[in-house]
């Protein structure tokens, strides 16, 4: 195969490159210093989310690491606890910052298939009122999850448990608007039950760079003061900012097709023998090796052109983003063939 063809990155949503028309718009940005509240473009970018995912105020970040560690922080005093997915990306990915950085402890547990933190789970989880314990005071969800979306009727069931229970509740929504374009909702109705959610421009949606957090007026006073002390504070971050504007603008529904893409592809791998459907939900197909091996796996891929990650197991990701078109996903399913051959 020609090597003079486009490579077709399937690693992660999140090597998506800013189009010509969101450089155009970075480059018009008005900026000020947002240290100092002053930068309009970065005002705007969080009092459009405030107001479209029904919260009172937003806080621009440089990543979704960062948005949730602050959301951790703001919710949580040295000595708390919050309850998490043992494969959800706040527990395992994110350095285990809330321990790191604000004595937080996790109390992982297992989650069901579709990602959700089972209610009865959660309720076994939460510590009395004793010295013994850390004190249990958030629930901490992923949506989606490995590309799954939870269940809306889960999410009034978790809510109903963290009010009986004095629980707040937090949603990490790094791919909230894949949720949203798969249930055919508008993302506020999945978020409504939280009493905050941070969300990612830099995935699916296209932007470079940055997180928004979400909340309450005062949780968001909290949240920016970590910000600065984890130095997060940004100065003229219009520039980018004005990338987030036009990717919700621009991209959010064109979700939409990195979902049928990834459909498609999944739907392709029927009869195939060395590699093996395992899961699609929304953009990102599961698959796994069962012949030639990983390693082996990601050498023929790459010699076609296509960028995989492989980890220690044989189950490999591979997720569609706006930079994979048609004919990407075609010489994908080609490349995947010729693997079975
Ligand atoms: C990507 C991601 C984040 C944040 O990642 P950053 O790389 O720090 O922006 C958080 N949660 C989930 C589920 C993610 O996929």
């Amino acid at each position: 195969m020609s090597t003079s063809l486009p490579v077709i990155d399937l690693r992660s949503d999140t090597v998506t490159r800013p189009t010509p028309a969101m450089r155009e718009a970075m480059a018009r940005a008005e900026v000020g210093d947002d240290v100092y509240g002053e930068d309009p473009t970065v005002n705007a970018l969080q009092a459009r989310l405030a107001v479209e995912l029904g919260f009172e105020a937003g806080l621009f970040v440089p990543s979704g690491t960062q948005s949730n560690l602050l959301a951790l922080l703001a919710h949580c005093e040295r000595g708390d606890e919050y309850i998490v997915g043992m494969d959800a990306h706040t527990y395992r990915y994110e350095g285990g910052g809330a321990a790191v950085l604000g004595s937080i402890q996790p109390q992982p547990l297992v989650q069901a298939a579709d990602g959700s933190l089972p209610v009865d789970a959660v309720e076994q989880a939460i510590k009395p009122d004793d010295p013994h314990f850390a004190r249990t005071r958030l629930l901490c969800l992923e949506n989606t999850w490995h590309g799954r979306v939870l269940p809306m009727d889960y999410l009034a069931a978790a809510r109903a448990l963290c009010d009986r229970r004095g629980l707040s509740l937090h949603l990490d929504g790094a791919r909230l608007f894949n949720a949203a374009v798969a249930l055919g909702l508008p993302p506020r109705a999945i978020v409504r039950h939280f009493d905050s959610v941070s969300v990612c421009l830099s995935k699916g949606l296209g932007a470079p760079v940055g997180s928004v957090l979400l909340g309450s007026q005062a949780l968001i006073a909290q949240a920016r003061r970590w910000r600065k002390v984890a130095g997060g504070g940004m100065r003229q971050a219009g520039i980018l900012a004005a990338a987030g504007l036009h990717a919700l603008d621009h991209h959010a529904a064109a979700l939409a097709d990195d979902h049928a893409r990834a459909a498609r592809l999944a739907a392709a791998l029927e009869g195939m023998s060395a590699v093996r459907l395992a899961a699609q939900h929304t953009n990102m197909v599961f698959i796994d090796v069962v012949a030639g091996g990983t390693d082996g796996f990601r050498a023929h891929m790459e010699a076609a052109g296509v960028r995989v990650s492989v980890g220690y197991t044989p189950r490999v990701r591979l997720v569609l983003h706006r930079d994979v078109d048609d004919v990407g996903v075609e010489r994908t399913i080609e490349a995947l063939r010729s693997f079975s051959e």
